[in-house]
């Protein structure tokens, strides 16, 4: 029975052959040279409320995926291909969603995975200034045209201390207090950017530092594109990765800080209704389309940031559907399934009509009824069946500030 013990599709291994296997650097190909990558996973078992270690493999040639329960030290999930997993959502700290199970991925099992994937994938540090943050969904559209990922996102108010902390390599420059107050004067949106080499890729992006040479010598890059001059020059870019390490640790610590040092959210926390870009739709890169869509119905985005929910935080926030909707499972599966940007929307236009006029806007549950009733709604345009309707938007004005809440005063 050789055939069984080969690295084939549809084998089913002995546990030692498999635990062997994963040991070796050399296991991270495959038969016939196959890539295989291998992390460590972590899932919490809300039931027992145990942390369940496993070794998971990705084979991205067809996205399948292998489990092996490292503390029974037995194969969990023979190799099967998994909806909703790419190559790209691979990376330390990010969650994914196998077989319902929501995995944690804690650290790389083998030098080859270590190598690849984190060539693969540098880290760098974007914000976009405050001249610029009106045009956010079209800076978020270049951002994700050009392959970045975004895995980390939020606005915020700087206060002076926090932008002294920040810029501080140009404390005593001439411009520095001129650079403060500009900083300063109206929110900006921080983000962690991934690819590959994120950083020198992000520069080059934006561009020039003055926005008029960049106009002369970059005119596709964001400076040129959406900058004024040699301050108000729209973005910002990590220049080397350790100061990526320090400014993507400024805006998004790992473990708590000061809070007199820790940028706070631009939530109002009223007269507001709340959103969400699901999952599916920030997977597929629709962050900035929607965000554009958004503003030109003259709907202010007035907080957002980049959330990863899992099962009792999905299952909380969508409390109000269960029983009620046959959908409630596959939502809450889809809500916890990735990182997600939430929303706060409010309206100078649209005024206290702003719940019921957003809620028109956003469209039926059904993308397909959407399609045919509002053919200019973001889940017609965006959406793909009646889980993955690419936004959730409060039902009623009631929730909107709760669900606002939610996000950006509790989860904080
Ligand atoms: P960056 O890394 O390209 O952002 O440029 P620097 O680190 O040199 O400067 C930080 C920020 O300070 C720039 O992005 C500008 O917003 C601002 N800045 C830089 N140089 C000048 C200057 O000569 N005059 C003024 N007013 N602002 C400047
Ligand atoms: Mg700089």
């Amino acid at each position: 029975m050789v055939s069984d013990r080969r690295l084939g599709d549809k084998c089913v291994f002995q546990p030692f052959i498999v635990q062997r296997r994963q040991l070796r650097t050399v296991s991270a190909m495959g038969n016939k040279g196959e890539t295989r990558y291998i992390f460590h996973t972590e899932w919490y078992d809300p039931v027992s409320a145990t942390v369940n270690k496993f070794h998971l493999s990705f084979f991205p040639r067809d996205r399948s995926v292998e489990m092996y329960d490292l503390r029974a030290q037995r194969l969990f999930l023979k190799r099967i291909p998994v909806e909703g997993v790419e190559e790209r959502d691979l990376y330390l700290g990010n969650t994914i969603v196998v077989l319902s199970r929501q995995l944690k991925i804690t650290d790389y099992a083998d030098a080859f995975t270590r190598e690849q994937i984190t060539s693969k994938r540098q880290r760098t540090f974007a914000m976009v200034k405050p001249d610029a943050v009106h045009r956010l969904g079209e800076i978020v559209d270049v951002i994700q045209s050009r392959d970045f990922e975004i895995s980390q996102m939020k606005m915020v108010q700087l206060t002076r201390l926090q932008a002294a902390t920040f810029y501080r390599e140009h404390e005593g420059r001439p411009f520095f207090e001129s650079l403060l107050d500009y900083i300063t004067s109206g929110p900006v949106v921080a983000m962690e950017l991934i690819t590959t080499n994120a950083v020198k890729k992000w520069r080059a992006t934006l561009g020039p530092t003055d926005s008029q040479e960049a106009r002369s010598i970059a005119p596709e890059s964001i400076r040129a594109l959406f900058g004024k001059d040699k301050q108000l020059n729209a973005g910002h870019g990590s220049d080397s990765d350790i100061s990526a390490i320090r400014e993507i640790e400024f805006f998004f610590p790992s473990s708590k800080i000061n809070d007199d040092l820790l940028p706070q959210t631009t939530a109002k926390l009223a007269n507001n209704t709340c959103g969400i870009i699901k999952p599916h739709a920030v997977s597929k890169g629709h962050i900035g389309s929607i965000l554009k869509a958004i503003k030109e119905e003259e709907f202010d985005i007035s907080a957002l940031q980049i959330f990863r929910m899992d099962k009792v935080q999905s299952e909380e926030f969508l409390e109000v559907y269960k029983g009620v909707v046959s959908e409630y499972p596959g939502m809450v599966q889809q809500l916890m399934s990735g990182p997600l940007v939430a929303l706060e929307i409010t309206s100078g236009v649209h005024g206290p009509q702003t719940p019921i006029k957003f809620r028109e806007f956003v469209g039926p549950a059904d993308p397909e009824v959407a399609r045919e009733l509002r053919p200019n709604s973001l889940r017609a345009r965006f959406g793909e069946d009646i889980v993955k309707n690419a936004f959730h938007c409060s039902d009623l004005p009631d929730d909107g500030p709760l669900e606002v809440e939610y996000f950006f005063k509790i989860l904080q």
